[in-house]
């Protein structure tokens, strides 16, 4: 593990889900060298744009808006020619980034159950919706639940939970190309 102190909570997960979409890009890609691209006139024109829509849907009724935040900071990072001052700036679009995910992470779950789509009632003294185990990367709010005393829906979350068993079997199986093994292993999962 990195023997750095992350402080944020939340960050150190956000940034394992980073390190494996760098593993995934650089399998891919390689290490990347291209020219920046940035500092052109009418990127600043955007940045300032974009700084004006954040203030302006900050002051309205609705409030600020991560998506007008987000603009804002890539605006900010397009805009800037000088190598150091863009890579401040791309460290600012990455920290929106974060916040943005934790945010998402740290929604409620609406309670609404994948099967019949109607509300699930909540409980502090009695369990009143089943589902599979949340998978890493998927917030807790778009995790599916399903209403635990409905016959219907607790089937529903049923087969949900053997769909998620056999797809991370699938993912963590060792595959071998004996057929006559490969057959025990379907056999056995
Ligand atoms: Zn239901």
């Amino acid at each position: 593990m990195y023997p750095t102190l992350i402080r944020t909570p939340g960050l150190a997960r956000f940034t394992a889900h980073v390190d494996d979409e760098r593993q995934a890009q650089l399998a891919k890609f390689g290490d990347q060298h291209h020219p920046d691209g940035t500092g052109a006139k009418y990127y600043v024109g955007m940045a300032d744009q974009a700084r004006e829509d954040t203030e302006n849907a900050a002051e309205s009724v609705n409030g600020p808006r991560w998506s007008l935040i987000l603009l804002e900071e890539v605006y900010q990072a397009l805009a800037e020619a000088d190598p150091a001052r863009l890579r401040a700036e791309l460290v600012q679009v990455a920290a929106v980034c974060a916040a943005w995910a934790r945010d998402i992470d740290s929604r409620p779950h609406p309670m609404v159950c994948a099967h019949c789509g109607e509300q699930i009632e909540t409980s502090e003294i009695r369990n009143t919706w089943s589902g599979p185990l949340k998978v890493p990367g998927v917030p807790e709010c778009a995790s599916p639940r399903y209403h635990i005393d409905r016959p219907e829906c607790r089937a529903a979350s049923g087969r949900a939970c053997d769909e998620q068993k056999a797809a991370h079997q699938a993912r963590t199986a060792v595959r071998t190309p004996d057929p006559a093994v490969r057959a025990g292993q379907d056999d056995a999962s």
